[in-house]
């Protein structure tokens, strides 16, 4: 007789090893697998770091959950004994007609959160490392910061394991299928009976929902470090992390010198590409293009480059994220496609997804991730 388990969950990156986390510290007996060994440098978590902050202008309805994941954030850092934040603040830079600048300000008056906005010259004034032309202004907000994903996932899988949760790292899902009102997942080394079924597989999510055509997209974004020909105006007490709207629709960020280098990407553009044959060597021009930008608005990260690291967003049409139940089968919940923006919510999206199977809600709106490709609302 085949041991059932309360929740499988497939995929044990950000969203699933936080999902493995809330779902054991409550008592579930839960199964996670991975197709390799997180934290990993093979699908959209890696590179040491990743930004967090909370005037947020893609939307203010992140905002409360944004707020959640700060505090599941230092309660993870407290449990594990691992650091996995650093405030530095925040810039979002651009026109301030931008949609990275409005949106931040919107989103920053809405919910009454800590900010200054600042003309070009106080930019250049209090943070030297920055070089915004003098049309450009910026939100500046002082919670946001760092999170270093490889410790966060590392933080919520060695908890998950205490409290009880089987771990089962390079076994991947083959398939699953439904079985009565539970599931079942087959991979090389058999098949796992459960009453719920979590797919966060980031990339290769579709390969598991195949029936239902989702118009999910995988695109290839490259991650820079440069050596500062300045060092001392890249110091993490002097250079906050920041997003750049240089052109209308256009973004870079980055993050100051933590002793790698400065860590610069573009947000977007990148090749749409398959996971399995996503190509991880970084090409001349790409770095060209890198350090054009580099050379305008941050020219004294000019230096030699030190590495370059290819990386998967999973995109959703509109870029919001995708938490929902499987439209045929309400014992499978999906949570992944985050859009290239989803890291910081990790924590919280645990959390919700816990909340969703325990009794079908949670306490935030997620109107903005529900079925809208199934024809629902
Ligand atoms: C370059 C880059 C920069 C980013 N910067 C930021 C940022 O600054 N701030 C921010 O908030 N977000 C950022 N993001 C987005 C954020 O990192 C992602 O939204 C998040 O990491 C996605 O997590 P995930 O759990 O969906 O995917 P992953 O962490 O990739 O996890 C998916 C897991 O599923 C496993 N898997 C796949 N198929 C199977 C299978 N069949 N069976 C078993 N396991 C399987 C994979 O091995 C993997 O471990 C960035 C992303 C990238 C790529």
């Amino acid at each position: 007789m085949l041991s059932r388990f309360d929740v499988i969950i497939v995929g044990l990156g950000a969203m699933g090893s936080a999902a493995a986390y809330h779902l054991a510290k409550r008592g579930k007996k839960i199964l996670a697998l991975d197709r390799f060994a997180p934290p990993h440098a093979l699908g959209s978590s890696h590179g040491q770091t990743r930004i967090i902050r909370e005037a947020y202008f893609e939307h203010p309805l992140y905002v409360p959950l944004i707020q959640r994941a700060y505090e599941l954030w230092a309660e993870l850092e407290q449990a594990s004994g691992k650091r996995l934040f650093r405030q530095t603040g925040g810039l979002m830079i651009g026109r301030p007609d931008s949609a990275v600048v409005s949106g931040a300000k919107r989103s920053a008056e809405e919910h009454r959160l800590h900010h200054e906005l600042l003309p070009a010259a106080e930019v250049r004034r209090r943070f030297p490392a920055f070089q915004p032309t003098d049309e450009m202004i910026a939100v500046w907000e002082p919670r946001a910061g760092i999170l270093f994903p490889e410790a966060c996932i590392e933080g919520h899988l060695g908890l998950a394991r205490k409290h009880g949760a089987e771990l089962h790292m390079v076994e991947p899902a083959l398939r699953w299928e439904p079985d009565g009102n539970g599931i079942r997942v087959f991979t090389a080394k058999g098949e796992y009976p459960a009453e719920r079924l979590v797919l966060t597989a980031g990339s290769w999510i579709q390969s598991l929902l195949s029936e239902l055509s989702l118009p999910f997209n995988v695109e290839r974004q490259i991650q820079f470090w440069f050596e500062p020909k300045n060092a001392a105006i890249f110091h993490a007490d002097r250079c906050p992390i920041y997003i750049w709207e240089h052109e209308p629709g256009r973004y870079f960020y980055g993050f100051p010198n933590l002793g790698e280098g400065v860590k610069v990407a573009g947000h977007h553009e990148g090749e749409i590409v398959n996971p399995d044959s996503i190509n991880r060597e970084v090409a001349p021009k790409e770095v060209a293009a890198m350090r054009a930008l580099v050379r305008k608005f941050l020219p004294g990260a000019d230096g030699p480059l030190r590495t370059a690291v290819v990386c998967m967003y999973t995109n959703t049409p509109d870029h919001h994220f995708f938490i929902a139940p499987h439209p045929a089968h309400p014992q499978v919940l999906i949570a992944s496609p985050c859009s290239g923006h989803g890291f910081k919510f990790s924590s919280v999206i645990g959390e919700v997804l816990a909340d969703l199977l325990a009794g079908g809600r949670c306490g935030f709106d997620l109107g903005l991730f529900r079925h809208r490709w199934f024809g629902r609302s």
